[in-house]
């Protein structure tokens, strides 16, 4: 659709009532310029409490359950309150009771199971996304903007990857124009819950933790959107983690392999896969700040012109290095290694970093710790009978490792960068374990020891002037 822009609000830019808000605000302001369509996140660490409410669920703790509940209704009746008058909002509560009634039924069906079937907990984790949806578009509609709450297990067609499901982009395309269409034809804000999805057959799925992002680029790139902003807790895409980096500073522009470098390798700020939907049609993204609007953001485009250096740097903590080694002569390297990818291809699992020994015949891999018992189970059931027979040695895993990335589409034009990057991180005397192989050319990821990862990653940021680099136009 022409002009059409697509807004995505983040958990904490949907986190209150105020919040709300402003988010709402925004909108409207947009609307009076083009047609807008709304993804919303769940409001900030509802999506942790209803899977925690789940687990307590699953191990029979019914007053755990319950008390999560209470603070569920608590939450979202008060914002409903806050946002509503007391003559309006009868229909919005019942429609929030009614969700959060649909949510304790999926978990009293857990508890009483003392399990938790994959397509379950994606049904009722996505009722967070459907509450937000619920309320800021009961406000607008009160405020006199007509908006329309769309689940998308209407819309985003996926695979059946519970917990982390694909989208499938031409039936997907169809259902967003036949359900949305009309709402922006009519001049209405369609508000699309985030984050969740379904089969073609009904079944529900969600998109991985932070997927509200991707859920907005598949609809831009649905509905042939000319641009997709989305909006967060931060000025844009920065240096570093502000978090963890005081200095860090807002990239007034990165590149599409930029940000999906960082994103992968763990800037928080995008979700990994949020970049892929959009390639095609080249649609900008822009980063914004919900809590001052009125800054630029970073704006995320297929190309910039001059781009110099290392521009960002990233971290994991969260990861396991897995080391696999011949344990006679009868094995060669290669084959163990292409024994052990296909096992984690067919299983699944995300290698974040790979590196490997032609002296030893060796390999090492870095996986996510969430993933590590299940790539562990893959691997020893695929080479059961190599490590039985001694042809390979016992799997060799330590969680006691860190990734950090550094970025740049520049980096490659840079000599002795690399060289200054290991120097800076053992000036802190943090050890260096791996560095990977076969990543892009902008990314160069090492492996460090966890407790020396946050000091590398602010070496690193200093050691190539990242902060100010950042706010020198064109750098
Ligand atoms: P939202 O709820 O809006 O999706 P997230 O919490 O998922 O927001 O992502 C925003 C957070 O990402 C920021 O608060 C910031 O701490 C973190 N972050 C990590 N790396 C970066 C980075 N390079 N630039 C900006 N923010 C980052
Ligand atoms: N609410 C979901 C989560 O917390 C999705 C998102 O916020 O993007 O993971
Ligand atoms: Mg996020």
């Amino acid at each position: 659709m022409n002009d059409l822009l697509v807004m995505k609000f983040g958990g904490t830019s949907m986190g209150s009532a105020e919040r709300i808000k402003v988010a709402a605000r925004i909108a409207r302001e947009q609307r009076e310029l083009r047609p807008v369509c709304l993804v919303v996140s769940a409001m900030s660490k509802i999506t942790d409490l209803l899977l925690d409410t789940m687990r307590h669920a699953e191990a029979g703790d019914r007053a755990g359950m319950e008390a999560n509940l209470a603070k569920l209704r608590a939450r979202h009746l008060e914002a409903c309150r806050e946002l509503l008058p007391a003559k309006g909002r009868g229909a919005a509560e019942e429609g929030v009771r009614a969700l959060i009634a649909e949510f304790e039924r999926i978990s009293g069906g857990m508890l009483m199971l003392n399990e938790l079937p994959p397509r379950s907990v994606d049904e009722a984790v996505a009722i967070g996304e459907r509450l937000s949806a619920l309320l800021i578009t009961a406000f607008l509609n009160a405020e006199g903007a007509p908006a329309a709450a769309v689940n998308a297990a209407e819309v985003v067609v996926t695979d059946a990857v519970f917990g982390n499901a694909s989208p499938l982009m031409e039936p997907t395309r169809a259902r967003a124009r036949e359900r949305l269409l009309p709402h922006l034809e009519s001049g209405a804000i369609p508000v699309l819950t985030g984050f969740n999805g379904a089969t073609a057959d009904g079944r529900p799925t969600t998109l991985g933790r932070g997927g509200s992002d991707f859920s907005a680029s598949i609809l831009a790139a649905a509905l042939d959107a000319s641009e997709l902003w989305i909006w967060t807790d931060v000025d844009g895409i920065m240096t570093a983690d502000p978090r963890l980096v005081p200095a860090a500073a807002v990239l007034p522009e990165v590149t599409y392999a930029e940000a999906a470098e960082l994103a992968y390798n763990g800037a928080k700020v995008l979700h990994p896969r949020t970049l892929a939907p959009l390639i095609d049609k080249q649609i900008p993204v822009w980063s914004k700040n919900s809590f001052a609007p009125e800054k630029l953001g970073t704006r995320i485009v297929p190309r910039i012109p001059v781009s110099s250096g290392a521009r960002a740097v990233t971290s994991l903590a969260k990861v396991a290095l897995i080391s696999l080694e011949p344990g006679s002569p009868e094995i060669s390297g290669a084959h163990l290694t292409a024994r052990a990818l296909d096992a984690l291809a067919r299983s699944n699992v995300e290698v974040l970093a790979l590196s490997s020994s032609s002296y030893r015949q060796s390999f090492c891999f870095l996986v996510r710790t969430e993933e590590l018992a299940h790539t562990v189970q893959a691997l020893e059931s695929a080479l059961a009978l190599e490590l039985a027979h001694g042809y390979v040695r016992p799997l060799q895993v330590d969680e006691q490792v860190g990734l950090l990335a550094v970025v740049g589409e520049g980096m490659r034009g840079t000599p002795g960068l690399a060289g200054r990057i290991f120097t800076a991180i053992s000036r802190e005397n943090v050890n260096i374990i791996a560095i990977a192989q076969g990543s892009s050319e902008l990314t160069i990821a090492i492996v460090v020891r966890r407790d020396g990862l946050e000091k590398a990653v602010r070496a690193v940021h200093s050691e190539c002037g990242m902060g100010a680099a950042a706010l020198r136009p064109g750098a």
